[in-house]
């Protein structure tokens, strides 16, 4: 409807009103859904990074060795700017899956910081240079990282398990579009029985502790609609109360815990 409207213009004017229109995006870019915030922890801090309308992008940092990773960076220059701010040496990238609110960043970073280890499970995820599958391990510095493979939102979805090398430390888990605070992805290529078995047995075997860090910022949603199932819930209102005061302050309400 704008591309008609501005097609239809004198050259100069649409060209203005193009430039415009993009100004306004990036400006959005900016003016983002969330505040940053920086999770220090004992072997790993990870710093929040909100992106886009209501995305997330993590920067992991291995304290010991300062070696960093990003998940799903689809705002290159906001993570640049963060791997600067921290003083940190990014090496790597883990995708979550080809979703492109979630890679549709990695060929830009490449581009911008050559050189980086782009790990997902899935060929339609841009500049892959290593295809992961469910167990398959590596580390970003000292940190150890489990790939688990979730089908369902989409067929290639891995989650990321990142521990410390000292066992029972700081362990996180990276979920995408599989599990978020209080619900989970839509079924876009598989089935229920896969998505149980993702949250049930392969998720849900992680240490309670284990933070949880997800794709979106989509809790209050969620919440809402569970309170319409199970009203009488208090669990389920007590963390909608505190999730709608986070929002309005514009703080995320991530991480939670497998617990
Ligand atoms: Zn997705």
């Amino acid at each position: 409807m704008l591309a008609r409207f501005v097609n239809s213009m004198p050259n100069g004017l649409s060209q203005r009103i193009t430039k415009l229109y993009f100004q306004v995006l990036v400006r959005n870019q900016r003016n983002s859904h969330s505040e940053q915030v920086f999770h220090e922890g004992r072997a790993m801090d990870v710093k929040v990074l909100p992106a886009l309308q209501d995305n997330y992008m993590y920067l992991i940092v291995d304290k010991a060795t300062k070696e960093a990773a990003i998940v799903d960076p689809v705002a290159p220059e906001t993570v640049l700017e963060a791997v600067n701010e921290q003083g940190v040496k990014l090496t790597t990238v883990l995708t979550t899956h080809h979703h492109w609110d979630h890679a549709g960043g990695n060929e830009d970073l490449v581009k911008k910081h050559p050189g980086l280890n782009v790990y997902g499970g899935d060929d339609r995820i841009g500049a892959l240079t290593k295809k992961v599958t469910h167990n398959t391990k590596f580390n970003i510095g000292s940190l150890n990282v489990e790939c688990l493979f979730t089908p369902c939102h989409t067929s290639g979805h891995i989650c990321y398990y990142v521990t410390a090398p000292e066992d029972n430390v700081d362990p996180a888990v990276f979920t995408g579009d599989t599990l978020f605070l209080g619900g989970c992805g839509r079924f876009f290529e598989g089935t229920a029985d896969q998505m149980h078995k993702a949250l049930i047995e392969v998720l849900g075997s992680l240490p309670d502790k284990t933070k949880v860090f997800c794709g979106h910022e989509y809790s209050v949603q969620n919440l809402r609609f569970a309170l319409k199932v199970e009203p009488n819930n208090s669990d389920t209102k007590s963390k909608y109360d505190w999730c709608t005061k986070q929002r309005a302050e514009k703080k995320p309400t991530i991480p939670s815990t497998i617990q």
